[in-house]
């Protein structure tokens, strides 16, 4: 029997999406995505292997001994290379934060969804899934045939194949993911010897199914209905952002024609309605309809358009970066670029600066010792031997550097006052110690009340290493 085409598969599709069209709720049309070649395409897979070499490989650095990049949140430390992160720390992290949202304002100001095209984890992970996809089962053709066609040994064995290869990438995804959390190495033994921890598991097991999920089945849907960044992105898009845009005044009107054919003659622009661009589209869109939410700004259309404007022999870029301001005005490349330049982006470019060189100057300045101090509230002041106030306190002293440290613990801030108490202490590399001070005055020489001192602790040897704590001493 004469197998059907693909013309023909497409209007059952478009038959059956009439059929659904009473529904309330949109029916989800499977996207085939065509593969596509070109620079965009170059640059996106160029971002996949630098996020996943620094995703999956990150995780098995080492440094001094230990992992190089480790959230022990069981342990209440980060360790990031040479720095240890406690949770006082959570400065860095507000900081981080602040400059991740103001890249993301900037970058989306000056060239729309970079982020969402290229870097996403998404869209990095929908992308590998895509060329598994794409090796087992075939290109956009041969994929659709295979699902329509009737259940056969051989569907069975691609989709076997294709469904393990997903859920192996899938399961290390999720290995790898706790193994920022947990040391990897230990996680490894752990899995191979079946003895991982009911958390280590679940939280294998639920982002290794949420990476199956999302980048296996529902794909465009994350981006289209759970992703809110696509819907305030409009909120930053502004007449001068680069955007995906279809040259609509060359493109028009749009018809098939032969290579090399007359289009004066035949009244027709450079769209030759081939459909790439809607092929290619991970979201299923038509570029030609103008901006759309769900055009996650990935360029598959730019490529895909550029290698038919090749074929026919026409100029590239009928889809290509521009923005509404310089397709209006028709402004060339160098006029889009100069306006690229607007107020809006050097603020945020000047905000952004100001908060990564502030972070680093803190980094960089960032004394790897922290002390708490806290009063003993059982006993606010007593009278002990020789007539002497003593009132105690605890502090924690955080080594946050590497190495075992020994300080100096010292007072001062009222006469007479002196340590009752061992001055001195050692603690171990990224480790704490908590010490009882206790702290004398002579009542004579101090007036009854609540007075300010200040703690002092010093590494021994290391005379500019030093915290300075306030507190209070009560005399009664
Ligand atoms: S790929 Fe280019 S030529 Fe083909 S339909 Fe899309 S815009 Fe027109
Ligand atoms: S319209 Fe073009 S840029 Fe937008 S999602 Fe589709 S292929 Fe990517």
């Amino acid at each position: 029997m004469a197998r059907p085409s693909l013309r023909v598969l497409e209007k059952e599709d478009q038959n059956k999406n009439l059929a659904t069209e009473q529904s309330l709720y949109e029916v989800r049309k499977k996207i085939y995505p065509r593969a596509v070649h070109g620079w965009f395409a170059a640059w996106r897979w160029a971002l996949v292997w630098f996020t996943q070499l620094v995703f999956y490989g990150g995780a098995w650095l080492q440094w001094n001994g230990r992992q190089a990049l480790l959230f022990d949140i069981a342990q209440r430390k980060f360790y990031i290379f040479g720095l240890v992160f406690w949770p006082q720390d959570i400065i860095y992290l507000t900081v981080l934060l602040v400059i991740s949202a103001l890249s993301l304002f900037l970058f989306t100001a000056v060239a729309g969804r970079l982020w969402c095209g290229y870097a996403c984890p998404q869209t990095v992970y929908t992308e590998i899934f895509m060329w598994v996809e794409k090796m087992i089962e075939g290109d956009r053709p041969q994929r659709i045939r295979l699902d329509r066609g009737g259940l056969s040994p051989r569907k069975l064995g691609l989709k076997a194949a294709k469904h393990g290869a997903w859920l192996a990438i899938a399961l290390w995804t999720g290995f790898t993911f706790v193994g920022y959390f947990t040391p990897i190495r230990g996680l490894w033994h752990d899995v191979w010897s079946a003895s991982t921890g009911p958390w280590e598991t679940f939280w294998i097991l639920f982002y290794g199914f949420a990476t199956y999920g999302n980048a296996g089945w529902m794909r465009e849907q994350v981006c289209k209905y759970m992703c809110p960044y696509a819907r305030f992105q409009s909120a930053m898009f502004d007449p001068d952002t680069l955007i995906i845009t279809y040259d609509e005044p060359r493109g028009e009107p749009r018809g098939a024609r032969a290579r090399g054919a007359n289009l004066e003659q035949l009244k027709l622009g450079d769209c030759v309605d081939c459909g790439i661009c809607v092929q290619v589209c991970p979201t299923g869109i038509d570029i030609r309809k103008g901006l759309q939410y769900e055009c996650i700004g990935c360029a598959a259309c730019i490529d895909g358009c550029n290698q038919v404007m090749d074929k026919m022999g026409y100029a590239r870029g009928l889809i290509r970066y521009s923005t509404e301001h310089a397709m209006q005005q028709g402004l060339d490349r160098a006029q889009t670029l100069k306006r690229a330049f607007r107020p809006r982006v050097l603020v945020y470019s000047a905000i952004l600066w100001l908060v990564v060189i502030a972070g680093a100057a803190s980094l960089w300045l960032r004394v790897p010792l922290k002390v708490d101090v806290i009063r003993d509230r059982a006993a606010i002041a007593r009278e002990v031997e020789g007539g002497r106030i003593e009132n105690v306190y605890r502090l924690q002293v955080m080594n946050t550097s590497e190495e075992p440290r020994r300080f100096a613990i010292s007072a001062e801030g009222l006469p007479t006052l002196a340590l009752a108490s061992p001055a001195e202490l050692e603690v171990g590399g990224a480790a704490s110690r908590e010490v009882t001070v206790r702290l004398r005055v002579d009542p004579a020489a101090v007036a009854p009340g609540k007075h300010r001192i200040e703690f002092e602790v010093r590494a021994l040897g290391e005379h500019e290493l030093k915290v300075e704590e306030k507190s209070v001493f009560i005399v009664r």
